[in-house]
Parts: C-alpha cells; structure tokens; sequence
C-alpha cells in the first residue's frame, strides 16, 4: 500500500519524539530533587548554629550562608534581651570607723578677740562642709557623739556671729556630729534662759537623735579646742575658767555659761525649771538637781577650761530676778513637778539658716 511506509516513519519519529520528553522530564525532576536536598541541608544547620547562639549567647562562626546573618541578628536580639546577667561585684556601703576618743584634729590654745566684726558670708564660705541648719558630722569617721547645741537667745545678733565664727570650726575639729539650736525667746517679756534650754532639748529631738546636749550661752567662746563639747559619765562644766572671773570658778558649785548632758543625765533631773523668770539662779537650780540625784560635775583642768566672754550692756527685760535665792532653797521639792515633764511653750518660727537652725518660741509670760 502507497500509504504504509509513511506511516511507520511518522510512527517512529513520534515515538522518539515521546521518549525524549520523558528523558527531559526525568531530567527535570532529578535536578529539583537535588536542590531540594540542598536547602534542606542549609536549612538543619542554620537550626544547629540558632541553637548554639541561644544556648551559649556566642557566634556560631562555622557556615557562610545566608543564614549565618539571619543568626547573627537572632544573636543580637538575644544578647540584649536574653543573656544572662553576670552578676555585679556589690559596691558594700562603706561603713565608717569610729572616731578616735581625742581628735587628732585639734589644736590647743586658740587666739580669741572680739574687735573685728564678723562676715557670715565669709563663715559660710570658710565652713563649707556644714550643712543647712549648722549640721556637720565627719566624713572619715563616725563621731563618738551625737551633740545639740543649744544656745538660749534674744537680740544677740552680733554675738551670735561671733560664736558661729569662733565655734564652727572648733567643733568640727572635735569631730562631733551636731547641730546648732538657736532658741530664740519671742515678744518682750522677761526673758528665761533655763525654760528656752528645755525647749531645745525637746525640739532637737524632734529633729534627730540626739544623745548629747551641750546648754550654751551666746557670748562664751572657748579658748582652747581640746575643751571638747561633748558629754561625760557625769554632767559636765565646760566654761570653768571665765575671763570674766579672772580664769577662775566664782564658787564651786557654778555651773552657769556652758554645761553638757547626757539625755538619761538631763531625764534624771526632770529637765531644768521653768520658772526661773529673769537673770541668775537657774543654773545653781540646775546643781542642786543634779547633785540631788547623786551626781556629780565634771570640769576640764583651769588651762583647757579658758573662755572668753563678749563683754556687753545688761539685756534689757533681764533684771536680776529676785526670787531666786528662795526658789534655789526649795529644789528638791519643786524639781519633780517643774521641768520637761510641765513645759509648755507654742512654736512662733523655725528658720533653717547656713550656720544654725532658730526656733522663735513663745514661752509666755511669769
Ligand atoms: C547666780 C547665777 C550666776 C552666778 C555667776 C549667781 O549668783 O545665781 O545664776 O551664774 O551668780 O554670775
């Protein structure tokens, strides 16, 4: 038939035609699958070095793929957020040595005169590390004491800057830590040093935790620093030798310009009076309290006890008070009903000065 031998050669390039498709499309699907277990392979060691980062917090250094980065920015991530703390050396507060029982600081005799008036700017600036309220403490060690200083008060200015002068850098040399209590007596009613001296007490205590109190007149500068304005086994005099008494003690029982307490010293006693209206007698009031209850007074020796006092005109509204000598005679009885245990007193003013804090008190009136 005409038409056979060309059929059967269509038929065969046909089939060749079919076989070649199938070799193309065997080919197709090897080369897929081979890649395919390429990325399969990448893909589990990108897991490995993900791990290793997450574990260790540390770069996985052993593959150059794409992944590598990948990891990398997976490292970043984790190290700000994930890594484990290392834990900080503590900085230990540093707890501070006791101060030595005499100040290596001190200085002996010192040159006292009231002829140049005083600048308390100038104070302010040449005590730098006394702090608002004239509170100091030492920074190298801790203080032995620490010692209100209470200053009874009325239109003293002038002494004032002169014992702020004079005291400041003397106490600091003692390495106390204390602050300094004006009470100033508000009005113009007679004036009462021993009731304004039980009003320090109480509100220094308001204020922090004194254990010392060192009962102050405004116009008495020491003349030696190693006269430390501090507290005693027994209550102490400090202002032993006035140059008002020719360097001496007027009596031996005198316990008036500066003294110190201890706060179970002062407690024992019941404080000081309060009715003691006027100049003189409360601080012999005062011994007859202490020696009343067994105690006695220590004194620095006639040298360390050396003090200057401003000489001024009599305060006006602080006439000698006349009642005195009878008052003093009857201490033992009086003393448990008249002291801290019966003050009363208002707050008119409490400022915070550079060099000393002032408490304005209305004390009333006799
Ligand atoms: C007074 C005291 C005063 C002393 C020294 C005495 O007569 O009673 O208050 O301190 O003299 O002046």
């Amino acid at each position: 038939m005409p038409g056979d031998p060309v059929n059967f050669t269509v038929l065969h390039r046909t089939c060749k035609l079919v076989v070649l498709l199938c070799l193309l499309h065997i080919s197709v699907t090897v080369v897929f699958y081979v890649r395919s277990l390429d990325i399969q392979f990448a893909f589990a060691q990108n897991q490995q070095s993900h791990n290793v980062i997450q574990k260790n917090g540390v770069r996985h250094t052993g593959s150059t793929s794409g992944f590598e980065v990948k990891a990398a920015e997976v490292k970043k991530e984790v190290s700000a957020e994930e890594q484990p703390v290392e834990p900080q050396p503590v900085e230990p507060v540093k707890k501070l040595e006791k101060c030595p029982e005499t100040s290596p600081l001190l200085v002996g005799p010192l040159r006292v005169e009231f002829n140049t008036p005083v600048n308390l700017k100038q104070v302010k600036q040449d005590n730098p590390n006394v702090q608002l309220g004239g509170r100091f403490k030492p920074k190298d060690c801790e203080a032995l004491q620490k010692v209100a200083i209470i200053i009874p008060f009325r239109k003293r200015d002038e002494h004032l800057k002169y014992w702020l002068y004079y005291l400041h850098p003397i106490l600091q040399r003692q390495q106390l830590d204390y602050g300094v209590y004006v009470i100033n007596q508000d009005g113009d009613e007679i004036f009462n040093r021993a009731k304004l001296l039980n009003v320090g007490y109480m509100e220094a205590l308001k204020e922090y935790d004194y254990g010392c109190f060192v009962f102050s007149d405004v116009d008495l500068i020491p003349m030696d620093d190693r006269n430390t304005y501090k507290c005693f086994s027994q209550p102490r005099h400090l202002s032993v030798s006035m140059d008002k008494f020719g360097f001496r003690l007027p009596y031996n029982q005198y316990f008036g310009g500066v003294s110190s307490m201890s706060k179970e010293q002062y407690l024992k006693i019941n404080g000081f009076p309060n009715n003691y209206w006027g100049w003189g007698g409360e601080d012999d009031d005062i011994f007859n309290r202490l020696s009343s209850k067994g105690m006695s007074i220590s004194r620095p020796n006639g040298e360390v006890g050396k003090c200057r006092m401003i000489r001024h005109e009599r305060d006006q509204q602080n006439e000698p008070n006349p009642q005195r000598f009878d008052r003093i005679a009857h201490t033992r009885e009086t003393m448990n009903k008249d002291g801290i245990n019966s003050l009363s007193y208002k707050v008119v003013k409490m400022e915070k000065f550079d060099l000393f804090t002032k408490i304005t008190v209305d004390v009333g009136k006799p």
